[in-house]
């Protein structure tokens, strides 16, 4: 889960990162637009009136450059969920503004802006991706300009040859635009792919770490830690359709053991819990019939979640009889478990549960041991 929330944050941070790089290049644009238009005031690029001008030379680069940065900002899922989209969005709006350039004789500098947002919508897809997008602005943006010259030959409005200078100056300038775009968005690429690697690495690092930590290092149980995270929620849902049964077995007489024969003899009877409990509970199930939680010292809980009653309480005393005729190195004697069970089939604290099971297996003691107790059903 953290994991997941930490992906969504990276994405968003890249996101952010991006958006603010079209913005900058998007104003560098009209900047630079606007300081080619006055160097070549003198070519009366005014003549249409002050209306076309607005439209085409501010409104029109504004309008893409804006239109492609709320829809990288509004994306929901992160970039890296919508390739696909991106791809198909940028080069739609690409060819849309082609075919309004080549109507409407609409000036280059339009297709510096949709270039940069291309190229930078598509970050997240792979180069080859990458390198066509770059062709197809190329291409588009040879075509708006061939579109201008024919423009200016067929109207035939300005004679001055200046005007094809200024044409192939924009020309020149949406080339190089492209080409630092799409340079920087490689650069970009490479720094999102080593972020992604690194998330990557931590999210299998912590997923490790957490299996760590639900594991009894000893038994390769479930340990404690695990069972306080989930217990509360298993039992909050137990309903008459989706009873739990709780079993709570503990080592008959372990500490005699431990005298006896040492504690590394006492360590691998617990190992044999743990093994045996394992064992015993995926024992051709197609999925484990029920949990073994390491509970304190040699008290381990198993959890049956939604199995009958019944079987569990078989199980439970299967494994109490397995358990028994287990043989060890250190003795010839027998060692026993005894345990009580309960079944919840209505929402209930674990507080409450475990009183029950802990009572099943008091009286399991009480009455000579090496038994299990069906204590009453909640
Ligand atoms: P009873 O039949 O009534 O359960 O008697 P018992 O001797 O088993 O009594 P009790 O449950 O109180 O004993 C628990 C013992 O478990 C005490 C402690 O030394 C031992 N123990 C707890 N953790 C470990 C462990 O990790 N390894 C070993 N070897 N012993 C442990
Ligand atoms: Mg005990
Ligand atoms: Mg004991």
């Amino acid at each position: 889960m953290e994991g997941l929330e930490r992906t969504s944050e990276i994405q968003a941070i890249i996101r952010r990162k991006v958006a603010t790089l079209v913005t900058v290049c998007a104003v560098i644009m009209t900047i630079l637009d606007i300081a080619l238009f006055i160097y070549n005031l003198e070519l009366d690029l005014f003549r249409d009136g002050p209306l076309p001008f607005f439209v085409q030379r501010v409104l029109t680069p504004l309008v893409v450059n804006f239109g492609l940065l709320s829809f990288m900002w509004g994306s929901e899922g992160g970039i890296h969920s919508t390739d696909y989209k991106n791809g198909v969005v940028a080069w739609t709006i690409c060819s849309v503004c082609g075919v309004s350039a080549i109507v409407h004789g609409v000036y280059v500098i339009t297709w510096i802006g949709t270039g940069l947002g291309v190229l930078f919508l598509t970050i997240s897809h792979n180069r080859l991706q990458k390198v066509l997008i770059l062709i197809y602005s190329y291409v588009l943006v040879t075509l708006a300009f061939l579109a201008q010259l024919h423009e200016w030959r067929g109207v035939e409005k300005i004679l001055d040859k200046t005007v094809f200078v200024y044409y192939v100056q924009n020309l020149v300038l949406c080339y190089a635009m492209l080409a630092i775009v799409y340079f920087m968005s490689m650069v970009l690429h490479s720094h999102i792919l080593e972020i992604m690697e690194d998330n990557r690495n931590l999210m299998k690092q912590s997923g490790e770490y957490e299996q760590r930590v639900a594991t009894d290092a000893l038994t390769g149980c479930y340990s404690r830690d695990y069972l306080s995270h989930n217990i509360e929620k298993i039992f909050r849902k137990c309903t008459n359709r989706l009873a739990t049964s709780v079993a709570l077995i503990d080592i008959d007489n372990f500490k005699k053991i431990n005298d006896t024969y040492g504690h590394d003899c006492g360590d691998v009877v617990l190992e044999r819990i743990g093994k045996l409990g394992r064992m015993l509970g995926h024992a051709e199930q197609e999925r484990p019939l029920y949990r073994v939680c390491r509970y304190g010292g040699e008290e381990f809980l198993f959890i049956f979640t939604d199995r009958n009653p019944v079987t569990c309480q078989k199980q439970i005393e299967e494994f109490r009889r397995v358990f028994e005729s287990q043989e060890y190195d250190f003795t010839d004697d027998r060692i026993t478990v005894s345990g009580g069970i309960v079944t919840c089939s209505s929402a209930q604290e674990f507080n409450v549960v475990f009183k029950a099971v802990d009572e099943a297996l008091y009286e399991a003691k009480a009455s000579g041991k090496n038994r299990i107790v069906v204590g009453k059903g909640l």
